[in-house]
C-alpha cells in the first residue's frame, strides 16, 4: 500500500506567496480597474545584459553543429565554468579548487537537498526571519516536530532582531547544522567577518555543519564586509557555501548556481574529504547537470564584459533600493537593510502586525509587499521591500505610499 510522506501535513498553512496572490486578487476583484504595484516577490525584472545573451546564444549555436554539439555533460558542471568560479574566488583572497564548485540549477534546491547528505537526527538551527525553504524543506525531510505557535518543534530559531542588528547570538546548547544568509533575505542584513567568525568557531567546536546562502554577494558594495564566508579562517572546515547567477545575471528564469563544498569540510563522524564525495554522488545520482545552453552563459557571466556589465544592473537594483529607504523614511518609517541587499525591512507603523501592514499598503496605496512574519515568528512587526521592480514602478509605488499612507 503506498503511503504518503506525513511530514508534508506540518507545513504550516499556506506558502507565503499564494496567501499573498489571494489577498491581492480579492482586492482587484473588489477593486476594478485598479492596479497594484508589486514590490514583493524578489524576482528579477531588468534584461539581460547583452554580454551574458551573447554567451547564451554562442550555447545554443554550438548545439546546431556536429563539431560542437553536447549532450549530457558533468552532473557537477562543465570544467571551464568551474574553473572560472573558482578564480573568482581567487580574486577574493581565497584559494578553492576547481572541483569543490557543483554547478547546478538553483541555490534553492541545492539549499534543499544538502540535507541528504546528513543524518536524520541532526538538529538544525536557522535565523529568524528566514528564507522559507531552509525551514519547509526540513520539516518534510522529518527534521521537526509539528508546527506551533512560535515554529516548530525541534527546529532552533536564532532570533534576528533590531537590537542585535538582525544578526543572531549563537545557539544555546549545541546544534548541527546551521543555516546563515548574508546579505539576508529577507532582512537585509550583512553578517562581518566577525560574527562570521562566531559560528565558524562555534562549528568547529561543535563539529556543526554551516550552510551559507550568499546569493546576494553581489550586492554588497561595502568592501569590509565578507563577500563568502571562506573569508574567515577556517570556515572551510565547517561550511557548505551556495550561491547563483539569478540576481546578479538576471537568471531567476534561466536557472544557474553553485555550491562549493571543500574537500577540507569535515562532519562529525567523517574524514575531511567525506562530505566532498557525498555531495558528488547525490548529485549523480539526482541530477544530470546544468542545461550546457544556460552554462554558457553563466560563462560569459563571469568574462570581464560580463562582470561590468552584470554589476552596473545589481548597482539599478541598489539604487531602487535607496529611492524605497529614502521614500519610508521621509514619512518617519524605521527602515533597514538596502544598502548591501536588494531588500528593505521596514518596521510596520503604528505597531501594526505585517499582515496588517500588509492590508493597509494595499488598500490605501494599492502596493504589495511582502509580510515579515511569513519568514519566520521574529518578522512579525515586520515588512520587506523588494527592489527588484522596474524603475517606474519603483518610483510609482514610492510616491503612493508618500501620498496616500496614512501614519
Ligand atoms: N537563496 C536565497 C536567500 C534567496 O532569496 C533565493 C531566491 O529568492 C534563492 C536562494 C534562490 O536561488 P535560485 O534562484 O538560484 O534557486
Amino acid at each position: 500500500m503506498a503511503r504518503i510522506n506525513q511530514n508534508y501535513d506540518k507545513l504550516a498553512a499556506g506558502y507565503l506567496f499564494p496567501e499573498i496572490a489571494r489577498r491581492t486578487n480579492a482586492f482587484l476583484g473588489s477593486n476594478q480597474g485598479a492596479e497594484v504595484l508589486r514590490l514583493g516577490i524578489g524576482d528579477t525584472t531588468e534584461p539581460i545584459v547583452p554580454a551574458v545573451l551573447k554567451g547564451l546564444h554562442n550555447g545554443v549555436d554550438s548545439l546546431g553543429v556536429a563539431e560542437t554539439y553536447s549532450g549530457y555533460g558533468p552532473s557537477e558542471g562543465v570544467t571551464p565554468l568551474r574553473e572560472a568560479l573558482a578564480r573568482e574566488y581567487g580574486a577574493l583572497g581565497l584559494s578553492l579548487s576547481a572541483d569543490e564548485f557543483f554547478v547546478s540549477d538553483g541555490a534553492k534546491s541545492d539549499s534543499a537537498n544538502i540535507q541528504s547528505i546528513f543524518s536524520q537526527d541532526c538538529v538544525v538551527a536557522v535565523q529568524d526571519p528566514a528564507y522559507p525553504v531552509y525551514v519547509d524543506s526540513n520539516v518534510i525531510y522529518g527534521r521537526t516536530g509539528d508546527a506551533t505557535d512560535s515554529g516548530y518543534d525541534g527546529l532552533v530559531y536564532m532570533p534576528c532582531t533590531e537590537e542585535n542588528g538582525f544578526f543572531p547570538p549563537l545557539p544555546d546548547g549545541k546544534v548541527d547544522l546551521i543555516y546563515l544568509c548574508s546579505p539576508n533575505n529577507p532582512t537585509g542584513a550583512v553578517a562581518t567577518k566577525d560574527q562570521l567568525k562566531s559560528f565558524v568557531d562555534y562549528a568547529l567546536e561543535h563539529k556543526a555543519i554551516i550552510f551559507f546562502d550568499s546569493a546576494y554577494s553581489a550586492f554588497i558594495t561595502d568592501p569590509e564586509l565578507p563577500r563568502s564566508i571562506y573569508e574567515v579562517e577556517g570556515a572551510d572546515k565547517c561550511s557548505i557555501e551556495f550561491n547563483s547567477f539569478s540576481k546578479t545575471a538576471g537568471f531567476t528564469g534561466v536557472r544557474l548556481a553553485w555550491t562549493i563544498v571543500p574537500k577540507a569540510c569535515e562532519a562529525e563522524d567523517g574524514s575531511a574529504g567525506k562530505l566532498h564525495s557525498l555531495w558528488t554522488r547525490r548529485q549523480n545520482t539526482f541530477f544530470n547537470g546544468a542545461s550546457n545552453v544556460v552554462q554558457a552563459g553563466g560563462l560569459a557571466a563571469l568574462s570581464s564584459d560580463g562582470k561590468a556589465q552584470t554589476a552596473q544592473q545589481v548597482s539599478f537594483y541598489l539604487e531602487n533600493a535607496r529611492i524605497i529607504n529614502e521614500g519610508l523614511q521621509s514619512l518617519g518609517i524605521t527602515t533597514y537593510g538596502g544598502g548591501n541587499a536588494p531588500y528593505v525591512w521596514m518596521k510596520a507603523p503604528g505597531g501594526l502586525t505585517s499582515w496588517g501592514f500588509f492590508d493597509k499598503l494595499l488598500n490605501e496605496c494599492h502596493v504589495v509587499g511582502t509580510p515579515g512574519s511569513g519568514f519566520g515568528p521574529a518578522g512579525e512587526g515586520f515588512f520587506r521591500l523588494s527592489a527588484f521592480g522596474h524603475r517606474e514602478n519603483v518610483e510609482r509605488a514610492v510616491a503612493s505610499i508618500k501620498s496616500k499612507l496614512a501614519i
